[in-house]
């Protein structure tokens, strides 16, 4: 395997805003990297590309910061990833300080919680140039699953992300 598809592969199971929660405990951090690990052979839906990491946010003096991968030029998908962020960016800016949104997410529930809504604003984009809905939904679904740490319940995120993003 080539470094480069090496690197892909680890963005794609640790998908794109698991950055956010660098500032997690180190245990919880750990956690969910084995999970990414132990979740990629059985779990693999497809082969990763290059779209499956895009774009962090995270906390910069207080503020939610997003970066883009600047080698990345295709704009649909740059816009997806965009939509995806900026919804972390608003819910990052309910709270008093960005700081203090991470301190909020202590739970696979709330990593859910608040990657429900960003992967929906996602999904309408990748639906609207033509990504096939359901199927695109439960990939969705399920890397939210991942990223929580809760694969066992990636099929009622499914039903979440169905009653939540119609
Ligand atoms: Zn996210």
């Amino acid at each position: 395997m080539s470094d480069r598809r090496l690197w892909v592969n680890f963005r794609l199971r640790f998908v794109e805003c698991l950055r956010l929660f660098t500032r997690l405990r180190r245990s919880a951090l750990a956690l969910l990297l084995l999970l990414g690990f132990s979740t990629a052979g059985a779990h693999a839906q497809r082969d990763a590309r290059v779209a499956d990491f895009l774009g962090i946010t995270r906390c910069e003096r207080g503020e939610a910061v997003t970066l883009l991968r600047p080698d990345v030029r295709d704009s649909a998908l740059l816009a997806e990833v965009e939509a995806h962020e900026q919804v972390h960016r608003r819910q990052a800016a309910e709270f008093p300080s960005c700081d203090a949104f991470l301190a909020s997410i202590t739970t696979a529930r709330r990593i859910i919680d608040i990657e429900l809504p960003a992967y929906c604003a996602q999904w309408r984009l990748a639906v609207a140039r033509g990504a096939d809905s359901a199927v695109t939904r439960r990939e969705y679904a399920w890397r939210i699953a991942a990223q929580s740490g809760a694969m066992e319940n990636r099929l009622s995120v499914v039903q979440r992300f169905e009653g939540e993003c119609p």
